[in-house]
């Protein structure tokens, strides 16, 4: 089993807080476009054997291509990799792209999963955040798309934000149970740097983030998706039974994905790729036909540390019984230190030498996954 990444480097409008790899200038549309045909076929013998069984249009913004643009592309993959015969593929799309007629001209091209970028169904949180849709064009491409027969949908919802009360976050989240959706992406607003928002925190026109508001939120959605019976299968991502992003859960898996496009990322199990973030010398190293793609080779420790952070983050815990036979003897009593200490204080939990986070323990998971890393 194997994935492929497409990012798609474009959006209409910068958000507030976001750091991707994005232009707002389109000039170099086509020519990228283009670019990432090539590229598929550059990168054609990526996998050795493994069948492509998910594809996910990520960026960027995927639901501003053309269907002639995505058409390329799909073709491409099926021309220069084998790919099983049910697969899944996901586009990410903004709530303002989401006309009928764009989602069944997706739907006929195979597209069979939108993740979609809901954030707020507020006006002044959107506007806020500078989203390109309103609060009304948020719930109208959900009935679009169920009405349009994509109905394996997830939505992106963000918490933790000065303007987010706690009754508006409830109406955020209850919003969602309503429409029935069956997977939900649900994020802490986190400032990163060189965004809008950082600078706007820098010069004194925002306030920080609450790290109190944004646990309560998180808390709040913990029970709110638990109650309505969604798993909690990854730290940001709940699904209902059989209804788990594929794509997604192959990174959580270890499992080989191959990423093509600027800024994308690819992994085989050892080697981790990414390449270039920038559109125009992405465009120039694909027509060289050089790549401009960096490497490294992971080292025992930096995988077990990947595996580490990964497993906390998901449902299935962190299994430690056949990585225990690397580990020095002071690794094993670091380890069984660490372990006490978060046992004690009932944040994590283990059974059969898997250890999961607690409810109060996913509050702090990365920090948490740190404390446990090979040093
Ligand atoms: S649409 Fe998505 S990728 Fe584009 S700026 Fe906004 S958050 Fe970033």
């Amino acid at each position: 089993m194997a994935g492929i990444y497409i990012h798609i480097p474009f959006c209409k409008k910068a958000c507030h807080y976001c750091n991707f790899h994005f232009s707002t200038t389109f000039n170099l549309k086509n020519e990228l476009i283009d670019s990432l045909v090539s590229e598929i076929e550059l990168r054609k013998s990526y996998f050795a054997s493994e069948k492509i069984e998910t594809i996910y249009f990520g960026g960027g913004t995927p639901s501003i291509l053309e269907l002639a643009d995505l058409e390329k592309i799909v073709n491409a993959i099926y021309k220069n990799f084998q790919v099983a015969e049910k697969i899944e593929l996901t586009l990410e799309a903004n709530p303002d792209d989401l006309q009928k007629e764009k989602i069944i001209a997706f739907a006929k091209m195979g597209v069979n999963r939108l993740s979609i970028g809901i954030q707020s169904f507020f006006d002044e949180d959107l506007l806020f955040m500078n989203r390109t849709h309103n609060g009304s064009e948020a719930v109208n491409c959900i009935h679009n798309a169920l009405e349009s027969g994509i109905d394996n949908l997830s939505v992106d919802l963000i918490f933790g934000y000065p303007l987010l009360s706690d009754e508006k976050w409830s109406h955020n989240v209850n919003t969602v149970l309503e429409m029935n959706i069956p997977h939900l992406s649900c994020y802490a607003m986190t400032i990163e740097p060189h965004t809008a928002f950082s600078s706007f925190i820098q010069n004194k026109k925002m306030a920080p983030m609450d790290a109190d508001q944004s646990a309560k939120q998180y808390e709040y959605l913990m029970n709110r998706l638990n109650e309505n019976g969604y798993e909690h299968y990854e730290i940001s991502n709940y699904a209902k039974p059989g209804k788990r992003a594929q794509h997604n859960s192959s990174y959580w898996k270890g499992i080989s994905y191959l990423g093509i496009g600027p800024s994308a990322h690819s992994y085989n199990g050892s080697c981790r790729q990414w390449n270039i973030a920038n559109n125009a010398n992405y465009i120039q190293g694909i027509q060289n036909k050089n790549p401009l793609i960096e490497l490294e080779v992971l080292t025992a420790e930096q995988i077990i540390n990947e595996s580490i952070m990964i497993g906390l983050r998901t449902i299935e815990g962190y299994n430690y019984e056949t990585v225990l036979n690397q580990f020095t003897e002071a690794q094993k009593v670091a380890f069984e230190n660490t372990k006490h200490q978060y046992l004690s204080q009932k944040l994590i939990r283990e059974s059969n030498q898997i250890i999961t986070l607690t409810q109060q323990g996913k509050l702090l998971a990365d920090h948490i996954a740190a404390d446990f890393f090979l040093v």
